[in-house]
């Protein structure tokens, strides 16, 4: 049997556990590589570079790409497919553990991938932990999570996932890419966002925890009003000092009036 790794490249199978629909469309492949306009003195970083989709045309444009993949079965393939490019490097991890900080130094990185999507929630609050390192992040995920991002007050996606992205970063949902773009094809539509870290949040939060805190408990009651949703953190809350009614519901609430009600709870005792 040839285990070479040229021969395996093609007998790959997808693995389910690791999220893996790989990209097979060409025009889709140059679509997401120009809105992504890679420069040769980028710090790019591909997280789950798969069978290497992406990654042959953005190596062309920025030779010094690194790679983070968790499938090891992937990483021989990887090497030989870009032997030529001595500046690749491919680090064999969990992207969910990578300190992405560290890696980038003093440097800012542009974060790209087509992400698995059973990870792409938890994936995604882990990447905004080292938002002062990033430059921009753009990502293929299911459509309904770009949806998501990028939901305005009283839009039935808007939830925690949009307040707490759209607090650090800009969102723009660019274009949808249908399923039989990949193989396996996935079951879900899926769309391309790119994200771009704000240099300091338009509405500061006093305390970022406390924001956090309050959007979860707001969201996990999302049918009830402010006023039951916060009774869990502030059962005793005077309601009339709130900035906002709290007669409404919390998907109402935009970005701005999320900091507020956080900068108010900051000036009470304890939560
Ligand atoms: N980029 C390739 C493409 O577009 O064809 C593959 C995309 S596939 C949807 C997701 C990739 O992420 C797979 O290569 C998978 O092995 C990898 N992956 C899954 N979980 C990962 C994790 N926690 N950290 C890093 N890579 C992961």
């Amino acid at each position: 049997m040839d285990n070479s790794p040229q021969n395996s490249f093609f007998q790959h199978k997808a693995r389910k556990r690791f999220g893996q629909n790989f990209l097979v469309d060409e025009n889709i492949i140059e679509k997401i590589v120009r809105a992504i306009s890679p420069k040769e003195s980028d710090r790019l970083v591909e997280i789950g570079p798969g069978q290497g989709a992406i990654t042959q045309l953005l190596i062309q444009r920025c030779p010094s790409l690194t790679a983070v993949e968790l499938d090891r079965d992937l990483i021989p393939l990887l090497k030989f497919k870009f032997r030529d490019y001595p500046d690749f490097t491919i680090i064999e991890q969990d992207a969910l553990k990578f300190d992405f900080g560290e890696f980038a130094g003093d440097d800012k990185l542009r974060i790209v991938g087509n992400l698995p999507y059973n990870i792409s929630t938890p994936l995604l609050f882990h990447l905004l932990g080292f938002r002062g390192k990033v430059e921009d992040m753009h990502f293929m995920l299911q459509k309904e999570v770009v949806d998501r991002l990028s939901a305005t007050p009283g839009n039935k996606s808007f939830g925690r996932l949009s307040v707490m992205v759209q607090y650090h970063c800009r969102v723009q949902g660019l274009f949808p890419v249908p399923p039989q773009s990949f193989r396996p094809a996935p079951k879900v539509e899926s769309a391309i966002v790119r994200l771009v870290p704000h240099a300091t949040p338009p509405y500061p939060a006093e305390d970022e925890q406390l924001l956090e805190r309050i959007v979860n408990v707001a969201f996990q009651q999302r049918r009830k009003t402010l006023r039951n949703a916060l009774k869990p953190l502030y059962p005793e809350l005077d309601v009339s000092q709130l900035p906002v009614d709290a007669g409404r519901r919390p998907e109402t609430l935009s970005v701005q009036e999320f900091v507020q009600l956080a900068n108010y709870c900051a000036t009470l005792a304890g939560c």
